[in-house]
């Protein structure tokens, strides 16, 4: 079987990876790359396989960073099957139209910059109408049912404790009468993390994905960072000012939401107004209530009670830009909780502008900052940061709470591994950034002796042959050096292209027509594919 890492390597973002066996394609997660130019680029180059050839997409989670291409590969001919648990089906709902509609708006703000300077319109990665399309492929499972999907391959969706609808995907494949055993590990939550059930444990796996966002952190207990929170927000009270909440609106938001009604519930706060300032967010507190089947038993508990975990009556939902602008007039103290949670989009930015530079607020980080956001740049102690062209001095108190996080930390993801018995085992650790993989990788070679390795992008194997060996570090730099791969493709694109006329030449001395529908088809690909190229450069 073959293997193609097509992202969420040596970063956080655009988790996938391609699998094929027996002339069956498919992938396990779809994920968008974000941070920043550079690594969006990689958005357009999705490997080496035509979406139309795929059976399936496995989907592990909802968010973006492994759902967002689903839309672009549907318009590009994905036919398939997206399989997925229902929560993760109806948070992609919102989620991606919420993306094709950035997309949109980005690629507008874009072609409206080219007109002034005179350059050419680019095309959004996806409308909001590819994203209702593409729903129309999603297919959905049980947690712990293991589903056939076609000869010699079956799947299990199994609880991954990361948001809600999140899965460890377990595959079981056939090929040439011998079975193996996959395992992707999604995103992993923390045990103990409100609203979702603990990730599941597994034992058994010839071949483990291993998420390492946090591979070389430890966070703070939950009961610590509640009480680091309480305390801030008691502070602002006193001093009538207000706690800024940066939060990813599925999940981070609802378990401040939670966390904050608890306060409440124990009288540990009075009343005060809790601003909840992103219409994403506030779908995505709906399908929570929806979905309470995938609750962890204390929250269900909550319920039973008739009290409601996800909405204390202090909370104020503002869905229009009126309302949200509105927030700025209240003097009082209060709490707005906004996206994204890395402060580089969305209503949050606003926030910032009117709260960083006034030395009574406080900023409270809780998730994830990836690299090159402003909210990376607030984390890392920047003396000021760029809003709307301004510079804006930071002058709040910021705290991050490492303890909100979705993500299991080292210590985590150690315990998770240590439940499986297979001393075979060999661990892709993925899903973090380069040092950080790479430290847990040999962490994990040190402490469990097993094989552990961090892919590269684009990197191909094959699993399971006889000869597989493991390449060295040293070996993947020298295979994969970007000047020298992007130099190599040029001169294939060059001798290719020059082949081609050549053949078109002989065809036609021959008497021959070369225009048939489908050859037609190709070079219109191949001719849109180097405009979408052309256009990035600019
Ligand atoms: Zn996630
Ligand atoms: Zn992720």
């Amino acid at each position: 079987m073959r293997v193609e890492f097509l992202g969420g390597v040596r970063t956080v973002t655009g988790s996938a990876t391609f699998l094929e066996k027996d002339s069956i394609k498919w992938l396990v997660d779809c994920g968008m790359f974000q941070g920043g130019k550079e690594i969006e680029k990689k958005n357009y180059n999705t490997g080496s396989y035509h979406p139309r050839e795929l059976s399936f997409i496995l989907l592990t989670h909802a968010h973006i960073d492994h759902s967002g291409l689903i839309p672009k590969l549907v318009r590009e001919g994905f036919r398939g099957k997206v399989v997925c648990t229902k929560a993760t089906l109806d948070l992609c709902e919102v989620m991606l139209r919420d993306s094709g509609h950035i997309q949109e708006m980005e690629a507008e703000w874009q072609n409206r910059k080219n007109r002034r300077s005179g350059g050419k319109g680019t095309a959004p990665l996806y409308t909001v109408k590819d994203a209702e399309k593409s729903l129309k492929y999603f297919f959905t499972v049980n947690y712990n049912e293991i589903i056939s999907l076609t000869d010699g391959l079956k799947v299990r969706f199994q609880d991954a404790g990361h948001i809600l609808g999140s899965a460890i995907i377990e595959l079981w494949v056939e090929e040439g009468g011998e079975g193996k055993k996959l395992v992707f590990s999604g995103d992993l939550g923390n045990s103990g993390q409100p609203i979702v059930r603990d990730p599941s444990w597994i034992k058994e796996a010839d071949l483990l994905w291993l998420e390492s966002t946090y591979g070389n952190r430890f966070h703070k207990s939950r009961e610590e960072t509640a009480q680091e929170l309480l305390k801030i927000v008691q502070e602002a009270i006193v001093h009538q000012a207000k706690v800024i909440i940066p939060a990813f609106a599925v999940e981070r938001t609802q378990d401040i939401i939670y966390t904050l009604g608890q306060f409440m519930r124990e009288g540990l706060i009075p009343s005060i107004p809790v601003y909840i300032d992103s219409p994403l967010a506030i779908s995505a507190t709906e399908i929570f209530k929806k979905n309470s089947d995938c609750f962890d038993r204390e929250t269900k508990e909550i319920l039973l009670r008739g009290e409601n975990p996800l909405g204390p009556p202090e909370i104020i939902y503002t869905r229009t830009t009126e309302e949200s602008k509105a927030i700025n007039e209240d003097k009082g103290p209060g709490i707005i909780i906004s996206a994204s949670g890395m402060c580089d989009s969305g209503r949050i930015k606003h926030h910032l502008k009117h709260h960083l530079w006034r030395e009574k607020s406080h900023i409270v980080i809780i998730g994830y900052q990836g690299e090159g956001t402003i909210g990376r740049r607030i984390v890392d102690g920047a003396e000021s940061v760029r809003l709307f062209g301004e510079e804006i001095a930071i002058k709040a108190h910021i705290h991050t709470l490492g303890g909100f996080s979705a993500h299991a930390d080292q210590k985590g993801l150690l315990e998770w591994l240590s439940h499986f018995e297979n001393p075979q085992l060999e661990v892709f650790v993925n899903h973090g950034e380069e040092k950080v993989s790479m430290e847990l990788s040999q962490l994990i070679r040190e402490r469990f002796n097993l094989k552990a390795e961090v892919p590269l992008w684009r990197e191909k194997r094959i699993l399971f042959a006889p000869e597989e060996r493991i390449i060295t570090e040293e070996e993947k730099r020298e295979l994969a050096s970007p000047e020298e791969t992007f130099h190599n493709l040029f001169r294939y694109l060059e001798r290719n292209y020059k082949r081609l006329r050549k053949k078109l030449r002989r065809m036609r001395s021959e008497g021959k027509e070369a225009h048939d529908p489908q050859w037609l088809e190709k070079l219109e690909e191949v001719n849109r594919k180097m405009e979408e190229l052309e256009s990035e450069s600019d």
